[in-house]
Formats: C-alpha cells, sequence, structure tokens
C-alpha cells in the first residue's frame, strides 16, 4: 500500500472526493485508510454508566486506499508514488519531481516514537472524555 499513516492524501473518488486530509489509521491488510474529515460518520453511544450522558459522535469512516492519492509538499496536489531503491533502503518518491515522500512524512514517525505505543495513549483519551460528560451532566 502506497498510503501510511500520518501522510496527507488528496481524495479522487467518493462523497468526499476534492477534500485533502491526513491519515488517521491505514490497514494494509484491508486496503483501507482512515482519513480526517472524510467519510465522516454519526455514531450513537448510549449511557451506560451512571454519569454518562448519550450522545451522537461524528467519526471518520475507513475508505479505499485506492481512492486517496499522497500529497507531495513540493507539487502541492495528489500524485502518484514510485518506489526507489537505494541499496538496502527503499523510500517513497513523488512520481513527477522526485520528492522523497517517506522524508516528508517522517517527522510524525519519529514524534508516535517519543510519544510510545498508541495503546497507552488511549485509555487516557477515553478518561477525559468521560470527565467531559460529567462536567457537562453537573
Ligand atoms: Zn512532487
Amino acid at each position: 500500500m502506497k498510503v501510511k499513516k500520518n501522510d496527507t492524501v488528496y481524495i479522487i473518488t467518493g462523497k468526499d472526493a476534492g477534500k485533502t486530509g491526513k491519515v488517521l489509521s491505514a490497514d494494509p491488510d484491508k486496503n483501507r485508510v482512515v482519513v480526517d474529515g472524510v467519510n465522516v460518520q454519526k455514531k450513537h453511544y448510549k449511557a451506560r454508566r451512571q454519569g454518562e450522558v448519550s450522545s451522537i459522535k461524528q467519526q471518520s469512516g475507513p475508505i479505499d486506499a485506492s481512492n486517496v492519492m499522497v500529497v507531495c509538499p513540493k507539487c502541492n496536489k495528489g500524485v502518484r508514488v514510485h518506489y526507489l531503491v537505494e541499496g538496502d533502503a527503499k523510500h517513497r518518491v513523488c512520481a513527477k519531481c522526485g520528492a522523497n515522500l517517506d522524508e516528508a512524512y517522517a517527522v510524525s514517525r519519529s514524534a508516535k516514537a517519543a510519544k510510545g505505543d498508541d495503546k497507552a495513549k488511549k485509555p487516557a483519551r477515553k478518561t477525559k472524555k468521560a470527565d467531559d460528560k460529567k462536567a457537562k451532566a453537573e
């Protein structure tokens, strides 16, 4: 799959065609990506515990990876991706200008390493949401 997490992509088909957004998650097994603000779906949350409030949240849904193009920061538009092999290293380059796309989006990867794994991050986010709900209820 030519699209990776944290890439900025341009949507070429579907109801969000023409939009650009950041890839929140990528699933190479299913060939699907979740792009921020794209294929937004309403999800209904029912209050399951005391203090929780039922709510409807809008979430970005998965779309097929073939419906997006990686945005080249240099060309500033969706481009096809070529692979450049240098010795043992392989990286993604823009098919038009040859800019190194892995390098362009690499900042986020080192940031991810600093944050630690995603699983450690998720429960904290949930707690925060629960607190927000509590604050609203009071
Ligand atoms: Zn380019």
